[in-house]
């Protein structure tokens, strides 16, 4: 199993769905965590699972979209445990479903701000926190639609594709300075957010399940152990890279 014995982590999104079940598995791994999210009542409930499991672990209410909040959020962690060696930029919205000529242009603006700027904002205030602690790891959570054109989709399709090209931003700047960027790109997983999906349009999880080889969604504890890999030193020669974990969705073939 991969390990973060005695380092310091960082995870968006740690109130629900793969961000609570990686904050739990850095956790487990040796991590000190810090979770983040604007849901405070999900984010009670993700502390409650680590305390249960005496995990050492902390949870900060944080709008990942606003530069203010995420700044705090980084000069928390360094206060309290004097290092960032970690950080897993998750949190994330899919927004509504419209084709282009009908996409609401303020939605299409929130689903930027909450999936790519996010991202940005978190790498710049981390960024400098592991400079000064000789080198990390940084996780970014794009998707198999940073690969695809998932119509109906337009903002969380770019936002995930600029995810992607961040991140070979950020390992191509950070690599020399022993700090590494990836990305994960999950496929269909059955997270309260695929749920709401579905409520919305029935046909989402039927059109999905058919597009998947294996004919399951990802239990959100298979991207964690993906996420954690990635982070630990496991994955040390492994920079700018984008982990597609799907079950095989984008092989993109057919079978005869
Ligand atoms: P989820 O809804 O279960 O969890 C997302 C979390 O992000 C929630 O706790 C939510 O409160 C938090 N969040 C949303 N906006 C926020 C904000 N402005 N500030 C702080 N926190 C905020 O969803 P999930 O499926 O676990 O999604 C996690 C990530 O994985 C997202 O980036 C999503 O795009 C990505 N992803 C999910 C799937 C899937 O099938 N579930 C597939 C590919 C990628």
């Amino acid at each position: 199993m991969a390990s973060l014995q005695n380092k310091v982590v960082m995870v968006t999104g740690a109130a629900s769905g793969i961000g609570r079940e990686s904050a739990l598995a850095f956790a487990r791994a040796g991590a000190w965590v810090f979770g983040a999210d604007r849901d405070t009542a999900g984010l009670r409930q993700t502390n409650q699972l680590a305390a249960s499991e005496g995990l050492r672990f902390s949870v900060s209410e944080v709008d990942v979209s606003l530069a203010s909040d995420v700044e705090r959020f980084t000069a928390h962690v360094l206060a309290s445990a004097g290092r960032l060696d970690v950080a897993f930029n998750n949190a994330g919205i899919t927004g509504s479903a419209h084709r282009i000529e009908d996409y609401p242009v303020d939605d299409f603006d929130r689903v930027l701000a909450v999936n790519l700027r996010s991202v940005f904002l978190g790498m710049k205030f981390q960024i400098p926190a592991m400079v000064r602690s000789g080198g990390g790891a940084i996780v970014n959570t794009a998707s198999v639609a940073a690969l695809t054109g998932p119509g109906g989709m337009s903002a969380y399709a770019a936002s995930k594709h600029g995810v992607h090209g961040l991140t070979r931003v950020a390992a191509m700047e950070n690599a020399a300075r022993g700090i590494r960027v990836n990305a994960i790109a999950p496929g269909w997983t059955e997270t309260p957010m695929v749920a709401a999906n579905s409520r919305q349009n029935p046909r989402f999880a039927e059109l999905a399940r058919t597009a998947i080889p294996v004919k399951r969604g990802a239990d959100p504890k298979e991207i964690a152990d993906a996420a954690l890999w990635l982070a630990s030193d496991a994955a040390s020669y492994v920079v700018g890279q984008m982990l597609v974990v799907d079950g095989g969705m984008t092989i993109g073939g057919f079978e005869l």
